[in-house]
């Protein structure tokens, strides 16, 4: 993906209270910028962060951390937050494959994946957010029980990451092929930018909901 350079995104993303400068430093703590016994979820390529800040909104006892590579894209996400932006909202500078260094073992209840990047050459396979790979670095951080959350209007890319599922040693909680008519599903859902779009456009929305099986190998 090409971004537009955006002059001064950098500098501020690294002044805003809005984003975590230092996340490796809160590792295993994360819940001391809410509360003890507030749960914690965390969304990988939260974009413009639209999704994020309504889910801030609509469950203030919960932590919600933006995970996001491009400076451009958090200064954007900076820019649409509201004036009484939630608190209980944080974005943080980094890509995914950290995610270890940032978040301690069993620390997050929840991971939200939204229209990921399709990566759709073979040789990039592993840099999908679905893949065994990344599946691997959420079974360290997500706590027992904890759920992964996939949506995306790419069908290739929504069957591929359904094979990975039970090889990698987690089971599939639920599943659709088009999110707005699943009576179930749809009930709750907070849309994102993209997914917006691409509803407008006709493209169903499809949907997985993982967790880790106990008896995964
Ligand atoms: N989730 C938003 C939505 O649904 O509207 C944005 C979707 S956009 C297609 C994917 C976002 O994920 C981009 O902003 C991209 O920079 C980010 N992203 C992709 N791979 C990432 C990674 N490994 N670590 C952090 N962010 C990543």
């Amino acid at each position: 993906m090409r971004l537009r350079n955006i002059p001064g995104a950098r500098e501020k993303v690294s002044a805003s209270p809005w984003c975590i400068q230092d996340a490796p430093a809160l590792k295993g703590r994360w819940r001391t910028l809410l509360s003890e016994d507030a749960s914690l979820y965390v969304e990988i390529g939260s974009g413009k962060g639209r999704f994020l800040t309504e889910m801030a909104y609509r469950n203030p006892d919960r932590l919600y951390i933006g995970i996001e590579r491009y400076s451009t894209v958090i200064y954007k996400a900076l820019r649409k937050l509201p004036e009484h932006a939630p608190g209980n909202l944080r974005f943080v500078l980094m890509d995914a494959v950290l995610l270890g260094t940032v978040f301690g073992q069993g620390e997050v209840d929840g991971i939200y994946l939204n229209f990921s990047d399709p990566w759709p050459k073979d040789r990039h396979a592993e840099r999908r957010l679905t893949s065994r790979t990344f599946l691997a670095r959420y079974d360290e951080i997500l706590a027992p029980g904890g759920r992964v959350a996939f949506k995306t209007d790419n069908r290739r890319l929504f069957d591929w990451s359904v094979e990975q599922v039970v090889p990698a040693g987690w089971e599939i909680e639920a599943l659709t092929y088009d999110l707005h008519t699943d009576e179930t599903l749809s009930e709750g859902n907070v849309m994102t930018e993209y997914e917006e779009r691409f509803s407008s456009e006709g493209h169903p929305i499809c949907k997985y909901i993982i967790f880790r099986s106990e008896n995964g190998g």
